[in-house]
């Protein structure tokens, strides 16, 4: 195992990493921003390395100041937790360069997963469910695109290889419409991404966004930790996750599970993954994967009493998976609230300095949070300041568990989305289960 590891991130998932490491008994080294100095996680680890001024792209995205600091500390590995560099195969590449350890796949794996046409086609190979369209790139024959839009059948939504963030999409409800939108989403992935390759596939109407956990090793083994369910999304951006999905059978778990334990098997993945679905009419779409630990790790880990961050070190320090798959148990319903800095009602921002701060607790309340009385918000990154997590013995015990925390939670000096989480908690639609993509947003009345 290691001894010493640098977390490359800030706020609640560099405390999560940090707990991990203390109960694995490796030292860890904080890299913060100058804004960022009064972090949690920077005053419990062992050590602190000031990488650069409050924007991102100064601290948190400047990978040799992060290398650097690997040196400075004499440390063996880089955990980059969620966003910032930990999708950047050059940042991975690079750390292994420099002689130090990436918690998470292989360059190679991360760049196949960030181009959308290498990843769909490496799932297609693998026997992973995709949307409907072959996910070659379009070329300028107009009459073969208008020959595809018609066999794959409208809406059809042209999608560029290189887009992330839910930008560089486009739905087309007709074929009237269609060669100007392929030469419009082409020209903004250009000015975009740098990369003006763009593809067709079915868009699909109402569909649920259902994603497979999965663990892999660098002895062949990978696994599988069931499903989450995040379709309660605004703007793209999950606002609620449970697991498991609601409705979903034990055999589709098994079915879909291990075909994404198995394409991890076939490209040679390594570490955690998570496996993106579109779920329309009882059949799962694979829509894209994402090669780091999620935010939403927790309901996994909750129901299945597994620790998913402590396994991302073992892996990564050349250690088998500590479970086998016939081990996976599922237990309950686990549900988890995002916390945001945020007006609940115009959802724009709201840092500044938290005056009191009440932690809920009781019997299944998780609260993975970095903020503190007197902590003040940057305002500087993602307004996301924490996630509350409930754990029951089954879904409506969850629900009552977490309306129950959320009132008890105190967050007092800046405005949060609590009382969106509360109205969400209380809706019941949500709590018949298994609304789709589009729930939130109609509700909210955004169309
Ligand atoms: P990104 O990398 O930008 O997040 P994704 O491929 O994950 O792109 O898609 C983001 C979102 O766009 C999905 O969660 C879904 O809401 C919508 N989307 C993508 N592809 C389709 C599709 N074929 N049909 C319907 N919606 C889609």
């Amino acid at each position: 195992m290691f001894e010493k590891i640098v977390i490359a991130n800030r706020g609640e998932i560099a405390l999560r990493i940090l707990r991990a490491c203390r109960e694995l008994g490796i030292k860890t080294v904080a890299v913060y921003s100058e804004a960022d100095r009064d972090l949690k996680h920077v005053r419990l680890a062992d050590e602190a390395v000031c990488i650069g001024p409050a924007p991102s792209s100064h601290s948190y995205l400047n990978i040799p100041a992060i290398i650097s600091a690997a040196e400075v500390t004499d440390a063996q590995a880089i955990h980059p937790g969620y966003g910032f560099l930990s999708e950047n195969a050059d940042f991975s590449e690079k750390v292994s360069q420099s002689g130090f350890t990436f918690i998470g796949p292989k360059p190679e794996t991360i760049r196949m997963m960030g181009d959308k046409i290498s990843a769909k086609k490496a799932m297609q190979a693998a026997g992973i469910p995709c949307v409907p369209g072959n996910g070659d790139p379009l070329t300028d024959d107009e009459d073969a695109n208008l020959k595809l839009g018609r066999e794959i059948g409208y809406p059809v939504i042209i999608k560029a290889a290189g887009g992330g963030g839910g930008r560089g999409m486009r739905t087309v409800h007709s074929e009237a419409a269609l060669l100007s939108a392929i030469s419009l989403t082409k020209a903004e992935a250009g000015a975009a991404f740098n990369n003006d390759t763009v593809y067709m596939e079915k868009f699909l109407e109402d569909p649920r966004h259902i994603e497979f956990q999965v663990l892999a090793d660098s002895h062949g083994n990978a696994i599988h930790l069931g499903e989450r369910d995040c379709s309660m999304q605004r703007r793209h951006q999950k606002v609620v996750e449970e697991a498991p999905a609601p409705g979903i059978t034990a055999k589709q778990r098994k079915l879909i599970g291990e075909r994404c334990a198995k394409a991890c098997r076939d490209i040679g993945y390594l570490g955690a993954g998570t496996f993106e679905f579109l779920y329309e009419k009882g059949e799962f779409f694979f829509i894209e994967m994402n090669t780091r630990v999620q935010v939403e790790h927790p309901v996994t880990e909750m129901i299945t009493g597994f620790d998913i961050v402590k396994e991302q070190l073992r892996i990564a320090a050349g250690e088998p998976l500590s479970i086998t798959q016939e081990q996976v148990t599922f237990t309950g319903h686990a549900i988890e609230c995002r916390l945001n800095a945020e007006d609940p009602k115009t959802f724009m921002p709201c840092p500044g300095t938290i005056d009191q701060f009440h932690m809920p607790g009781g019997p299944g309340i998780r609260c993975e949070t970095h903020i503190y009385n007197g902590y003040k918000v940057p305002p500087y990154y993602d307004s996301m300041i924490g996630k509350l997590i409930a754990h029951g013995e089954d879904r409506n015990s969850a629900i009552a568990r977490m309306k129950t925390a959320l009132s008890e939670m105190v967050i007092d000096g800046i405005k949060t989305n609590i009382p969106l989480q509360q109205a969400i908690m209380a809706d019941s639609a949500f709590a018949q289960g298994g609304q789709n993509i589009h729930y939130l947003e109609k509700k909210l009345g955004i169309h």
